[in-house]
């Protein structure tokens, strides 16, 4: 099981549904669309494809749709210009590139004399020279040859951008319309900037969680505003190393993930990690030394971009990008950070019992934590503290299921709506980690639900048990207590010949009789006959051996199971063995 998760933006190397398929099954967990490229009509016909290789890998890829929010481009082009150190451009706003204009698709006219103007990720450096009308007269200080719609940064400028854009209204509509699993919006400042996102969604009737892309300065700055407002934030190193200096970016790194865990909110490092695959079959040392200091720090995912949208071996990258994070989290030495960094609890409740969950598990050896959860917000609270093993959240809402992949250490099941019975919302609950693949029967797992109370919601989760995953083969009633192993022998008209020495007889019809024949090897006894006075019941406690009644299930011959009387169910296996 994997803690750090990868998100992988798709692209003309990688939007088909046998890529995408083959980037699941080689250790992607979330789709990422960026809206700056293609049309939404695009966008629609890949966020199919993503639908379609869910099914085939049989668990939901989770989509962020990343909206461009107000960047500024080059116009387009068909081959690229050559722009001359030391000679002056007028960035004019249109379409226009021509001997000493260079277009742009909004007015840098903010800007003053002094500011700095960065062409195509900082490539090409400019000051501005003078401001006249809608132009900006730059002097270039350091040049390049610029191809068509990149990037424009005025590093510190407040341009006076409406934050949500008419292209963005456009592609938060195609959003709601698709149910992806979140947007993420580029260039926020601050908290208004991801509330007026939310606005927009909510005003579309639809309550899609945002990922805020820290990117600029001011954002940095308001990290601990944006947290309380968005659902995840992503370490946007591409924009960021442009909008400040580039050596400030490592430790912003680092203090964005450390802040991002303590406030329980998930965070995507992203951009660059293994650039040079876009073109070559091995990462350099730096890039894979790279993508583990973010694993090492628990960040929850790791972003691929060009690698694998445009690159020319996606499904290479991944598995790479799978085996360095693997490697990290078999060692000492993420053992030892993520022990010294479990954020204190939080100001919750479910905080508290989240946190008590990770020491509890690993004291009692459980295999898994286990939450019910409707809305995520319990498993996020348990990722938040990084128990040393895996989550398994089981939820009746598939979107909710959907979003959860992006979570650290994550298996996210759906099961339809809980009971209300806690006793059997537990039960099914464990047995999710068995089905999940992280548990075995027989194994502990420590289990969070919210049980219904009169005086609490069914939201609070209150509930905190340790409890044995087991696969229950048959559940009924239990009518004498205890617990007990054995082989099945299966007697229709309850006679006993040549039973095994451990024998849970099972009575799959009414008996018209008494049970005849070897008594003693009798370890309990499995009948569909409900009554507490029924004759197997009578036998059951002369013998002193669990029974469970009203059985309706068909038990097979000669299979090692294990009854309890007590809860009434059977399962599969000797659990005791365990
Ligand atoms: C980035 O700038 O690092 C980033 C992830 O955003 P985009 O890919 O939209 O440039």
């Amino acid at each position: 099981m994997r803690g750090a998760t990868i998100v992988c933006t798709l692209g003309p190397a990688s939007e088909d549904t046998e890529t995408i398929t083959e980037l699941a099954r080689a250790g992607m967990s979330v789709a990422r669309l960026n809206a700056s490229h293609g049309t939404p009509e695009d966008r629609a016909r890949v966020v199919e494809h993503v639908r379609a290789a869910s099914a085939e890998v049989g668990r939901p890829i989770p989509t962020i749709l990343d909206v461009p929010g107000p960047e500024i481009r080059t116009a387009p082009l068909s081959d690229p210009v050559h722009v001359a150190t030391g000679r002056e451009y007028r960035l004019v706003e249109g379409a226009t590139v021509e001997d000493g204009t260079i277009g742009v698709s909004r007015s840098l006219a903010a800007a003053e004399p002094g500011d700095r103007v960065l062409l195509d990720d900082g490539r090409i450096e400019t000051t501005v020279q003078r401001v006249e009308g809608d132009d900006v007269v730059v002097h270039v200080d350091s040049g390049a040859d610029l191809g068509g719609r990149k990037g424009v940064n005025v590093p510190g400028v407040d341009l006076g951008l409406e934050f949500v854009t008419e292209s963005d209204r456009q592609e938060l509509a195609l959003a709601a319309e698709m149910g992806v699993a979140y947007v993420a919006a580029s260039f926020v400042g601050d908290a208004d900037d991801v509330y007026a996102v939310k606005e927009h969604l909510e005003s579309l009737g639809e309550d899609v969680p945002v990922i805020a892309k820290i990117e600029r300065a001011d954002a940095v700055e308001n990290i601990d505003g944006i947290l309380t407002a968005a659902d995840g934030v992503m370490v946007a190193r591409g924009d960021l190393g442009v909008e400040c200096p580039l050596e400030q970016v490592p430790l912003i790194q680092k203090r964005i993930i450390h802040r991002a865990k303590r406030a329980g909110v998930p965070v995507i490092t992203a951009t660059e990690m293994l650039d040079s695959m876009i073109h070559e079959r091995r990462p350099t040392r730096a890039e894979a030394s790279d993508v583990a200091n973010a694993v090492l720090d628990g960040t929850d995912a790791v972003m691929l971009s060009g690698e694998t949208a445009v690159g020319d071996h996606p499904v290479r990258v991944v598995e790479t990008m799978a085996r360095i994070i693997r490697d990290v989290e078999a060692s000492e030495e993420y053992d030892e950070s993520r022990e010294h960094r479990v954020p204190p609890a939080g100001d919750t409740r479910t905080d508290a019992i989240a946190r008590s969950a990770r020491y509890l598990a690993r004291d009692v050896d459980a295999t898994a934590v286990v939450t019910v959860t409707q809305s995520g917000y319990t498993a996020h609270k348990v990722a938040k503290y990084r128990p040393e093993v895996p989550i398994v959240a089981v939820t009746p809402d598939e979107q909710v299921q959907s979003r959860l992949a992006l979570l650290w250490g994550t298996t996210p099941r759906h099961q339809p709506s809980p009971e209300s019975a806690a006793p059997a919302l537990i039960e099914r609950a464990a047995t999710a980690a068995i089905d999940a693949g992280v548990s075995e029967s027989g194994d502990t797992v420590v289990v969070l639900a919210g049980m219904m109370t009169d005086l609490e919601g069914a939201n609070t989760t209150n509930t905190m048990k340790v409890h044995l995953a087991a696969e229950v083969i048959a559940s009924g009633r239990g009518i004498s207590s205890g617990r007990a192993a054995g082989r099945t022998f299966v007697s229709p008209a309850g006679a006993v010949t040549d039973p095994p020495d451990d024998a849970v007889l099972v009575l799959p019809r009414r008996l018209s009789n008494e049970v005849t024949g070897d008594l003693s090897s009798i370890v309990a006894i499995v009948t569909v006959e409900p009554g507490t006075t029924s004759y197997p019941a009578i036998l059951a406690r002369e013998l002193g051996v669990p029974l469970v009644g009203d059985i309706t299930a068909t038990l097979d011959d000669d299979s090692v199971v294990t009854v309890d009387g007590d809860r009434g169910v059977v399962y599969e296996s000797d659990i005791e063995e365990r």
